[in-house]
């Protein structure tokens, strides 16, 4: 039975209890305990704090884990990234002070740089031929220059609210990051076929994310202008009404072109437009 680690609290709590659930999997989202059993999918639970997922996974301890791909880039365990997650999404980025005037990297040329993610920041460094001394601090590491133990900080920005709030201004975007799956290279084949199982769980939950089921009534002869319109999956589905001048057309949108399509729809002639939520897109 596969073992998946998970965050016992923080960010990625949360969001990661909620895909399992939306994937039918019910883990309690307690952190009091270090491990459970998943209701609906063969799955030990175990939870750890963030920093230590990847070297758990690497190890086999647990064989798959969600964590930050900052952790992952950062800790530089042997693990294999199965798949994007889409929440959680942060950057590792440089600041420096507001008053600087920031020529570009070469600035950062014998300055210290004050980071929890020393490993990812000294291989930026390294990669571009620049010399700077690189402070590892476990945290609160915005406060450093203000303080004077650093001339510039790395550190995760999401609004970048932060970083302002502390004079600093974010100036080289790093990597960006987001919740990953990620799974130990050398599990077996039962493993491997229950990970693929869950793998295809959350990517039809993570595809149908802001789809929208849209349904409407159109004049049969606007069959063809539709569909020009509208991408569909495949093309959209056309089904007889009684009244046989008119369709019901059913498509799935996204939420970012809903409304979009929706006026072109409607201005060749759809009506009774109703709008459903989508749970799960099934390829
Ligand atoms: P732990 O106690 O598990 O070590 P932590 O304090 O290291 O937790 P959290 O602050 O809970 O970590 O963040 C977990 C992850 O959430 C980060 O590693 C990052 O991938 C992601 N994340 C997304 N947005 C942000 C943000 N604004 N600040 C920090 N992390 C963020
Ligand atoms: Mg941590």
């Amino acid at each position: 039975m596969l073992t998946i680690a998970i965050q016992n609290k923080g960010r990625l709590n949360e969001d990661t209890v909620a895909l399992m659930a939306d994937a039918g999997i019910t883990a309690s989202a307690s952190h009091r305990k270090l491990i459970s059993d998943a209701k609906g999918f063969p799955l030990h639970v175990l939870y750890l704090r963030d920093d230590d997922i990847p070297q758990a996974v690497a190890m086999g301890v647990a064989d798959i884990g969600i964590v930050g791909l900052n952790e992952v880039l950062e800790k530089e365990q042997d693990v294999d990234v199965a798949m994007n997650l889409g929440f959680g999404a942060c950057r590792l980025s440089l600041a420096v002070p507001k008053a600087v005037d920031y020529p570009g990297l070469s600035w950062f040329e014998g300055k210290r740089v004050a980071t929890s993610y020393p490993v990812i920041l000294r291989n930026f460094f390294t990669e571009r031929n620049i010399h700077a001394f690189v402070h590892e601090i476990a945290g609160s590491v915005e406060v450093a220059p203000a303080v004077g133990m650093a001339d510039a900080i790395f550190d995760i920005v999401s609004s970048g609210g932060t970083l302002i709030q502390n004079g600093l201004r974010e100036e080289e975007t790093v990597i960006k990051s987001e919740a990953v799956l990620i799974a130990n290279p050398h599990i077996d084949e039962e493993k491997r076929r229950d990970l693929d199982k869950l793998m295809f769980r959350f990517k039809s939950i993570i595809e149908s994310k802001g789809m929208k089921y849209v349904l409407m009534n159109l004049p049969k002869v606007k069959i063809d202008e539709a569909v020009a319109i509208l991408p569909g999956m495949k093309s959209p589905t056309i089904l007889p009404l009684a009244d046989k001048e008119w369709v019901s057309l059913h498509v799935v949108l996204h939420e970012d072109t809903l409304w979009e399509k929706i006026e072109q729809l409607k201005e060749i002639g759809a009506s009774d437009i109703l709008v459903l939520a989508l749970e799960n897109v099934i390829r």
